[in-house]
């Protein structure tokens, strides 16, 4: 739906994204997550061509963007800032029918959007629709914004840290509210935040930004249980408080809890299996195989995985000998 073919964006010659190839799906809620810095409001803008690229294409349904109408490739992109971009002095409603206004939809037309856009995020059409958007809360301009940016039913809705100046319960409602209108509406978000929990509790997929590149993309199971290199796994410990990567076969190889002589085994199992699938699988094999990155074969005992375990019970635990 959405696909980066190659895409360099440089300022000043130093590139800040670089030979960026993505694709994101329709309907799919996608999420761009690195520390500042790494490029992921520029790959955000490029999108509805805030930012021009220096090279390699952006395609949506198969077309380059640079081939759309600008304006309409921007009607059909909504966008929500963290900065509240609202006309403060205006109502709620004059808020909502910006783009409608422009592609000039019918006054009743308009009228019924704003009364489904407002109770789609629970709030009180006939009580909030004439009131000024400075007399609002933080909370409650926000999910104007939101609804602002879906309310001439845009295909792709881009939103850059829509959240990250909101106090933590809002902000955790508003998650809800998003994640709940996207489940309904299916539109694609691509969705810009450096907070772990966020990316977790939002994205169908995470794509993990770091100095232009991307790490890694994948859904959050994925990344959590299978960090693909050590930037992934420090982002991810210094993101999330309690998180502890689930540990699998190749920490025993890692750790040299194995043996390369031959010995009789009679089941197969992979670096990436888990360490509580290897306990099931050794429970009933005296001993397995694994092929490790080099396509070398090694051998685990169960002797060996009880020693390894006991080597991690003494991380955390004083052993008493
Ligand atoms: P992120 O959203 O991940 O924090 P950005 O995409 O905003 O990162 O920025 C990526 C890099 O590009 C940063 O180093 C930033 O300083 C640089 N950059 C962004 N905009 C400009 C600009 N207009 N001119 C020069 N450098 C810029």
């Amino acid at each position: 739906m959405i696909r980066f073919d190659k895409v360099t964006k440089k300022y000043n010659g130093t590139p800040v994204v670089s030979d960026f190839s993505l694709e994101i799906e329709e309907g799919e809620f996608f999420v761009l997550i690195g520390p500042s810095g790494s490029g992921k409001t520029t790959t955000l803008k490029m999108i509805n061509q805030l930012i021009e690229l220096t090279k390699g294409t952006i395609l949506i349904d198969g077309k380059r963007i640079s081939d759309y109408n600008l304006q309409e490739l921007r009607w059909n992109i909504g966008y929500v800032l963290q900065q509240i971009a609202l006309f403060p002095n205006m109502t709620v409603e004059e808020n909502i029918v910006i783009v409608p206004e422009m592609k000039k939809w019918s006054k009743e037309d308009m009228h019924n959007r704003v009364t489904e856009l407002l109770e789609s995020v629970n709030l009180d059409p006939e009580q909030y629709r004439d009131r000024k958007v400075s007399e609002l809360s933080g909370g409650e301009q926000q999910r104007i914004g939101v609804i602002r940016a879906l309310a001439a039913d845009p295909e792709v809705i881009l939103m850059d840290e829509p959240f990250s100046a909101l106090d933590p319960i809002t902000r955790s409602h508003l998650q809800q509210d998003v994640v709940t209108l996207q489940h309904k509406l299916k539109k694609t978000v691509v969705f810009v935040t450096h907070d772990m929990q966020e990316a977790i509790n939002l994205g169908d997929r995470i794509c993990v930004m770091n100095e232009g590149k991307i790490e890694q993309v994948g859904t959050a199971e994925e990344i959590l249980k299978r960090p693909a290199n050590d930037f992934v796994r420090e982002f991810l410990q210094t993101g999330l408080p309690h998180y502890q990567e689930e540990k699998t076969v190749q920490h025993l190889l890692d750790h040299e809890f194995y043996t390369t002589e031959t010995t009789v085994f009679t089941a197969s199992v992979d670096a990436s299996t888990t360490i509580d699938d290897l306990i099931l699988t050794l429970s009933k094999h005296p001993s397995v195989k694994v092929t490790d990155t080099a396509d070398q074969e090694k051998i685990i005992t169960r002797d060996q995985l009880v020693q390894y375990l006991a080597s991690n019970l003494s991380d955390t635990k004083e052993v008493s000998v």
